[in-house]
């Protein structure tokens, strides 16, 4: 593995005309699908420019004067500072690169958004630089986080969903490892705009936005997570009817319902859902919460919560009939209070603080099944629980 990255790295400064003078390469911090994330210093950075379009091109760019370098360097005011350099496989489509990119400068101003200080392109290959964001590893410090603490991270997330949504963006992909939180200074920043896009983007109308009233005159329209025809408990592992098209872009486990519904006019509001998911995971110290392995299965999960009853009317919204046999869901489902006492193997005689309690009725107005009923950013900075201790 290390032999690896060291190639990795050294092809990075070789690629890139200039790229040795600039930058120091110190390590990798990520490997995801789409990049891999290294952790540089910037050697250069009070000369640095802003703004990318207009520096695109790093061969164009020259060392400044030795002269200028050494004084710097007794300045104690002028330090370099680290940087993120995300290297996007050239697997994605030129498109999908420029899309990040430019929703990346949109929201350059946003608080709480990890903002592009600029980005090259050298033939098929495209690297962001990025502020490096110190993190702590959600996993380790999860378990340990103090309902106040839950409080304040969520503050954060929620700071910049407001101005993501505020830009009519949805981010899409929205999970731990995408909003970088430092739980000793308690900042965090939003990172990976890759599958993010503005809202209408390929939408096409879909029955949830219609008035209440016409929908329910209205036959529902596809059929899609019916599995009343089987006589066996289960689902169709072979369905064969005609399926619909919805982006459905994100991370097992967090996509919204409307998303698992293939809604054709998704909002903004599936990036609430799954920030509740992040606190679904914190409140029940399980991650990941959500364990499928397919969106079939992902349904059967949240209907195990909710109930047939309420997970039928939530695919109804999308024309959407939803039916199972599957005895382990129930009609009424669980109340989020129970899952969480259950989860975390809490004993009747020690029931849950008037503070636990603000976080779940806070938690339920996040995973509301209709996204028309479900809080929005802005409404979530304003509710009781994300004000805790601010008075
Ligand atoms: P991907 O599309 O591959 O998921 P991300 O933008 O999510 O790429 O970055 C992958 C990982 O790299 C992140 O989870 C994080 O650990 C690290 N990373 C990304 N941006 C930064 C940053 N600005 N500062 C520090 N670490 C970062
Ligand atoms: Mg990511």
């Amino acid at each position: 593995v290390e032999s690896s990255v060291q190639a990795d790295m050294e092809r990075l400064q070789e690629d890139f005309p200039g790229f040795r003078e600039r930058y120091r390469l110190i390590k990798r911090i990520g490997e995801g699908t789409f990049s891999t994330v290294f952790k540089a210093e910037d050697i250069h950075y009070d000369l640095y420019d802003n703004s990318w379009d207009h520096e695109d091109d790093l061969s164009k760019w020259t060392p400044p004067p030795l002269k200028g370098r050494s004084s710097r360097s007794r300045s104690p005011r002028k330090r370099s500072r680290f940087v993120a350099i995300k290297k996007i496989y050239v697997t994605s489509s030129p498109a999908r690169i420029l899309n990040e990119l430019e929703l990346l400068h949109d929201l350059r101003q946003c608080p709480s958004v990890c903002p592009l200080i600029t980005a090259f392109r050298h033939t098929d290959q495209v690297v962001a630089i990025l502020p490096y964001f110190r993190h702590g590893d959600f996993r380790a410090y999860f378990r340990e986080m103090t309902i106040p603490d839950i409080a304040i991270y969520l503050r954060s997330l929620f700071t910049a969903l407001k101005s993501v949504h505020e830009h009519k963006i949805l981010h899409r992909d929205i999970k731990p490892t995408n909003f970088l939180y430092d739980p000793t200074t308690q900042h965090g920043v939003l990172v990976d705009f890759g599958l993010a896009e503005r809202e209408g983007t390929d939408s096409k109308p879909c029955l949830c936005h219609e008035a209440r009233e016409t929908r329910k005159h209205r036959q529902a329209g596809s059929v899609w997570a019916q599995t009343s025809m089987n006589t066996q408990p289960g689902y169709p592992k072979s369905d064969t009817r005609p399926s619909r098209r919805a982006n459905r872009a994100g991370t097992r486990g967090f996509r919204a319902p409307e998303v698992l519904f293939k809604c054709t006019e998704q909002t903004t509001a599936i990036d609430i859902w799954s920030a509740g998911v992040i606190l679904l995971t914190i409140l029940s110290k399980r991650f990941p919460f959500f364990n499928s392995a397919d969106d079939v299965e992902a349904m059967i999960e949240i209907a195990t919560i909710f109930g047939s009853k309420r997970m039928k009317a939530a695919g109804l919204l999308h024309g959407c009939v939803f039916e199972t046999t599957i005895p382990t869901i129930g009609q009424q489902g669980f109340t989020m209070e129970k899952i969480i006492l259950w989860s975390t193997c809490r004993a009747e005689d020690k029931p849950l603080t008037p503070d636990e309690k603000l976080a779940i009725r806070f938690l339920e107005r996040c995973m509301e099944l209709d996204p028309s009923r479900r809080i929005t950013a802005q409404e979530a900075l304003d509710h009781e629980f994300l004000n805790m201790g601010m008075s």
